[in-house]
């Protein structure tokens, strides 16, 4: 019985779903992974060596018990599994689909000195997916309702896993958000090959049965004033993330041709689920040739987005080495797979055109010196200057705060960077300078990671409970 060995992970290495063909990938906007199949997840799960002292559990930013639902999975245990996983997660289905899981709880298994870490990424998304197939859901059944009530602005994974904890603890949350459908950036940014908007549609549902109001298509500030928010509500939680452009600040930034990360991305999401209010908005980089400058996951969402349009060639330039990229580098592997040109240690110094994008000047880089958070310095290579043809360029340096001009008015406050002040550890988790109102997510830490978001509407909501006295 392959099950009864405690030295699994010698006979059986890891095994990663299957991905669909590269070629099949680059013409489709759906995920790329198949799911496990029942045995292959006992049996992968069932490598897991249950450490005394798991790396991978203190490394997952939510501190999911994962030996604890491996084991249950290689029983075949997958309702009880179910439970365990949404202990410590609001959407894990979501995690195990897009956490960087080589950074995480995958790169810290003990099983990584020559054997292979646990596919642990693709068994949590395993876990809840066969759940709710079989008609799992959350049980609610025991939880004793208060007379409370929390505002939550933002229906990101911040704002979502605030909800979770607070309406199972009998506290009704009303979210507010400006887009049609909930997500955030898993449903307006992160792109159908990593996440297939069903996901969030599923846990959608899932929410409302729950007992978690949606006010969507509901800009908070326009649509309707926080004051009202804040008179109305015992409570209110900010999960509103990161939406500033950071530009490169050289010339021919302002061509036509030139595009932001996330409005082209967002224009393929509203022109593929019908949310297309003009179709002008839609940006088509079909028979383009493509750079897209920039290292981190929202490059390579563009990159492979590019691809899947039709471009007739997509090249990333990034301004540090491959060792050095901040994004996934599952994901990077993924984007060469389907046909990604990768031009490492390039700096863009320019967009070049007349009338419109013709190509990017870039220079040479080599490492230098680490900077403040200990990543070495790219340093220019004096006379390496070249120019890489171009008719699209999209620009990918990730996002700065962008506090709402409200937040003065309500005294909330913030750091030198622009994020809101709302410290975990202070009188109540998560707790902006008004007493009343919360925070987490992107806007407190800067821009992050899904589970991080996660983890601080969580906590911010235990933080609310106390406030409250729940
Ligand atoms: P958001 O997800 O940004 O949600 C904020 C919500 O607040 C939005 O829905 C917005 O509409 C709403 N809102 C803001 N202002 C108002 C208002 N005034 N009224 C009403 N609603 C409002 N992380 C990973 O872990 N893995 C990945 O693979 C990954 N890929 C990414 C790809 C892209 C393209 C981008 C941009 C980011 C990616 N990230 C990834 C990062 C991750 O998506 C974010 O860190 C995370 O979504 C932050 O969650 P949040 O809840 O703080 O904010
Ligand atoms: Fe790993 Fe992310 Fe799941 Fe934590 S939430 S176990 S880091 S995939």
């Amino acid at each position: 019985n392959r099950l009864s060995n405690d030295f699994q992970f010698i006979d059986v290495g890891r095994q990663d779903p299957s991905k669909k063909p590269a070629r099949t990938r680059a013409r489709e906007f759906a995920e790329i992974y198949e799911s496990f199949k029942p045995m292959d997840a006992a049996s992968q799960a069932h490598r897991c060596l249950a450490c005394g002292n798991p790396y991978c559990e203190w490394k997952c930013p939510v501190h999911n018990y994962i030996p604890n639902w491996l084991k249950l999975v290689s029983e075949g245990n997958i309702l009880e599994a179910a439970e365990l996983s949404h202990r410590t997660n609001s959407l894990p289905e979501v995690c195990g689909r897009v956490c960087p899981q080589d950074r995480l709880c995958e790169g810290d298994c003990t099983l990584n000195d020559g054997f292979g870490a646990v596919t642990i990424g693709s068994v949590e998304k395993y876990i809840t997916d066969t759940a709710f197939a079989m008609g799992w859901r959350p049980d609610l059944s025991k939880v004793v309702w208060s007379d409370k009530k929390v505002a939550i602005i933002g229906a990101g994974p911040a704002g979502l896993g605030c909800a979770d904890i607070l309406v199972r603890s009998g506290v009704k949350p009303v979210v507010f958000d400006k887009y049609p459908e909930i997500g955030g950036l898993l449903t307006f940014g992160i792109p159908e090959f990593k996440l297939e908007k069903t996901v969030m549609e599923r846990r959608r549902a899932v929410f409302e049965e729950m007992g978690v109001e949606f006010c969507l298509n509901t800009e908070v500030g326009k649509d309707i004033t926080f004051d009202a928010i804040l008179e109305e509500y015992d409570a209110v939680f900010l999960g509103m993330g990161t939406y500033t452009y950071m530009q490169g600040g050289f010339p021919g930034e302002d061509l036509p041709g030139v595009h932001k990360a996330l409005d082209y991305l967002i224009a393929n999401v509203n022109h593929r689920l019908g949310f297309e209010k003009d179709p002008s908005d839609f940006i088509s980089l079909a028979d383009k040739q493509v750079v897209v400058l920039g290292g981190g996951d929202t490059a390579m969402d563009c990159n492979r987005t590019a691809i899947r349009q039709g471009a007739s060639r997509v090249t990333c330039a990034y301004r540090r080495d491959e060792e050095n990229m901040p994004g996934s580098r599952r994901e990077v592997a993924n984007a060469r797979e389907e046909g990604v040109d990768f031009l490492f240690n390039r700096q863009p110094v320019a967009v070049v055109g007349e009338e419109r994008v013709e190509g990017v000047k870039v220079v040479r880089t080599r490492l230098g010196e680490p900077d403040e958070k200990g990543r070495q310095r790219p340093e220019v290579v004096p006379g390496s200057e070249e120019i890489i043809a171009a008719d699209a360029v999209v620009i990918a340096f990730g996002f700065q705060p962008s506090p709402a001009p409200w937040f003065e008015n309500v005294g909330i406050e913030l750091d030198e960077r622009g994020r809101v002040k709302a410290p975990e550890h202070g009188a109540f988790a998560f707790q902006t300078t008004n007493e009343k109102i919360f925070a987490g997510g992107d806007m407190v830490r800067g821009s992050d990671l899904v589970v991080t978001a996660i983890y601080e509407g969580r906590q911010a909501a235990e933080g609310i409970l106390d406030y409250l006295e729940v």
